[in-house]
């Protein structure tokens, strides 16, 4: 089996509303959202989906998915896509670096792959745990009580999880945390993400003004070499997020102890070959895990979801539904969505969901043997 075309197009996805994240310095609206089917001789093909959550959040964008795919479509072209580790090093001596530009393709492989043994991805990633993933709300920096409705929101659909973005002043961010942790129910997760705005003195005084609650933070501050300082100086749980790359990151992460969660990010991390070993080397020393998508849509939560069931249930800690924050549907009512709170992944052969052709309109590029 040879891959022979690649058909690329390039997706606006809306947000339902306005989304501010870092203290309210980052704010979003739309997504630029890439997605990409390989064909094969073989009559199978496969969809992948690269979609950066927005250019100001991490060295990413829409445009350098689609001129990476463009450099990355020679070494790929002729290839078997079910040698995921083959394609993955053609991509890396073709262009070293660029993971989510990477991403899409791999994720298109899999899909093959998975299409072609028979199996779902998340068989392929060693085997699916039956119950659902709890999906994660994404709660945007604002005032106390605003915030607190936002997670009656999605409580109302049935989430008990909710990431809640902080990083503001630490006074104010003192506040909302003690106000939503009164306000928690039990059983619920409540993840208070810094995305990196804090300095090393500030996430220290924020840290230890609530160190009584034991709340986990993720990406407090900007490096690893600043976890590794603040560490001592703090004994609240930490999560990295931004920060974790590349299996070199991960290994990093577990043999220095800086974290005891980590968020794998697929787009991120260069896609599901790259982001297995991640998941491998957290699992082998005892660092639970998120598992998301960095945005996009249904079929971006519904790769997420594969890789997050592949994880035993209390290694695994909960993903992410961007598609409930979109106003666009590419594939409507179709693969992994929100039941009661929880992402489930289909046992359909590999990704187990296809986009509406409708919906993206025409090809911005095809590149054929
Ligand atoms: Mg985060």
């Amino acid at each position: 089996m040879k891959i022979n075309r690649i058909s690329v197009w390039a997706v606006e996805l809306p947000l339902s509303k306005p989304y501010w994240l870092s203290g309210g310095r980052l704010k979003f609206e739309k997504l630029d959202a890439t997605f990409v089917r390989l064909d094969t001789d073989a009559g199978v093909s496969g969809w992948g989906e690269g979609t950066p959550w927005g250019n100001t959040y991490l060295p990413a964008h829409g445009p350098g998915v689609r001129a990476g795919i463009e450099t990355l479509a020679s070494a790929v072209l002729g290839r078997d896509p079910r040698k995921l580790e083959h394609v993955e090093r053609a991509m890396d001596l073709e262009l070293p670096g660029h993971l989510y530009a990477k991403a899409p393709i791999d994720m298109a492989c899999w899909d093959i792959a998975g299409k072609a043994a028979g199996q779902s991805i998340a068989d392929m990633l060693g085997g699916r745990y039956e119950d659902g993933t709890p999906i994660a709300s994404s709660i945007s920096t604002g005032a106390p009580s605003d915030m607190l409705a936002l997670v009656d929101e999605y409580r109302a659909l049935g989430y008990r999880a909710h990431s809640v973005k902080v990083g503001a002043d630490t006074e104010l961010d003192i506040e909302r945390i003690r106000f939503l942790e009164q306000n928690r129910k039990p059983g619920e997760i409540i993840l208070y993400d810094v995305n990196r705005a804090w300095t090393r003195a500030q996430a220290i005084t924020v840290m230890n003004a609530v160190a009584d609650l034991g709340v986990t933070f993720e990406q407090p501050c900007e490096t690893l070499d600043d976890l590794a300082a603040i560490r001592p100086l703090t004994r609240s749980p930490i999560s990295v997020d931004e920060r974790l790359e590349t299996l070199g990151d991960m290994t990093r992460i577990a043999r220095d102890g800086l974290a005891e969660v980590v968020n794998i990010k697929l787009n991120r991390v260069g896609g599901l070959t790259k982001a297995r070993r991640i998941r491998d080397v957290a699992l082998s020393h005892g660092v639970q895990c998120y598992v998301m998508a960095t945005g996009g849509s249904v079929l971006a939560d519904t790769e997420a979801g594969h890789l997050a069931q592949s994880i035993p249930p209390e290694m695994r800690l909960a993903t992410w539904s961007c598609q409930e924050m979109l106003s666009v549907d590419v594939a409507p009512g179709r693969g992994s969505r929100n039941h009661n709170g929880d992402l489930t992944v289909a046992d359909a052969p590999g990704l187990g969901v296809e986009p509406d052709l409708g919906a993206l309109g025409e090809p911005v590029a095809i590149y054929e043997v």
